[in-house]
């Protein structure tokens, strides 16, 4: 793919859970630098979507290409570590954050970049304190997970997402898990973020945050994409019905 290519381009992703045909063939494609909002009713495959990005879970079918790398095919003869490599460029940051309860902060946040990047300890920890001041985080680097409110463990997980220098990061669902009053520290972060010309991509049913931040929205609805667009067109004047139906409901 040439510089002017998308970052990522996904054709015609398939997964299946057993019967359950939860992705059917989804067409996205990631331009560099901008955020992606992935909206849609619980249950129509936005989380099954970032997770095949990430490698955590192995497509049926189609392929995912980074730009610069190769198109991976996801036909019957892609293998699990295959999949495990799109996990190079990009990096997820969980709904629950998912940090090591028996690692401190900063073990956490050295962790990939020492055991699967094999970045020089010093180098890592120097970048994870950087990375930690950052999101004013400094102080606990030598605590421990639960000693930690949710949003402070939230700016963690993308702490640690971030250490990875990704070339694209993915957001689960990053603040529903917290009380409402954590919210939004978490989504300073991520503006912030989005002001520095990180490509992300975020499940999220914060709509309103989605039209503040979002370049470009994408409604999922039953395995498939509805709507790929602008924030104020896909949220606010939709072309499908069930589009519109969504966004009435949550709006
Ligand atoms: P969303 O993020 O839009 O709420 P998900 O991708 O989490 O949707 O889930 C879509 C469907 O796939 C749901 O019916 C869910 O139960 C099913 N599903 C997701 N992950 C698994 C899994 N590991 N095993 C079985 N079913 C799964």
């Amino acid at each position: 793919m040439s510089p002017a290519d998308p970052l990522l381009r996904a054709t015609a992703l398939q997964k299946s859970f057993g019967s359950n045909q939860v992705l059917k063939s989804i067409d996205l494609s990631i331009d560099s630098g901008l955020v992606v909002a992935l909206v849609g009713p619980s249950g129509s495959g936005k989380t099954t979507v970032l997770r095949c990005l990430n490698g955590l879970e192995t497509p049926d079918g189609g392929t995912v290409a980074f730009r610069g790398g190769p198109a991976l095919d996801f036909g019957p003869k892609v293998s699990k570590k295959d999949a495990l490599s799109l996990r190079d460029r990009s990096a997820m940051v969980f709904q629950t954050y998912n940090l090591f309860p028996h690692m401190t902060v900063l073990e956490n946040v050295v962790e990939g970049p020492v055991q699967v990047q094999k970045q020089p300890r010093r180098e890592a920890i120097a970048n994870a304190e950087r990375l930690l001041a950052r999101v004013g985080l400094a102080d606990k680097r030598d605590d421990h997970p639960f000693n930690l409110s949710g949003g402070q463990q939230q700016r963690v997980g993308i702490v640690r997402a971030l250490a990875l220098q990704p070339d694209l990061l993915l957001f689960d669902e990053p603040t529903s898990a917290l009380d409402p009053e954590l919210v939004g520290e978490v989504l300073t972060v991520i503006k912030e973020l989005a002001e520095e010309d990180w490509t992300m991509v975020i499940v999220t049913h914060e709509l309103a945050f989605a039209r503040e931040v979002a370049d470009e929205v994408v409604f999922m609805d039953d395995g498939v994409v509805v709507e790929h667009g602008h924030p104020d067109q896909v949220l606010r004047n939709p072309r499908h019905e069930r589009t519109r139906r969504f966004v009435d409901r949550l709006l």
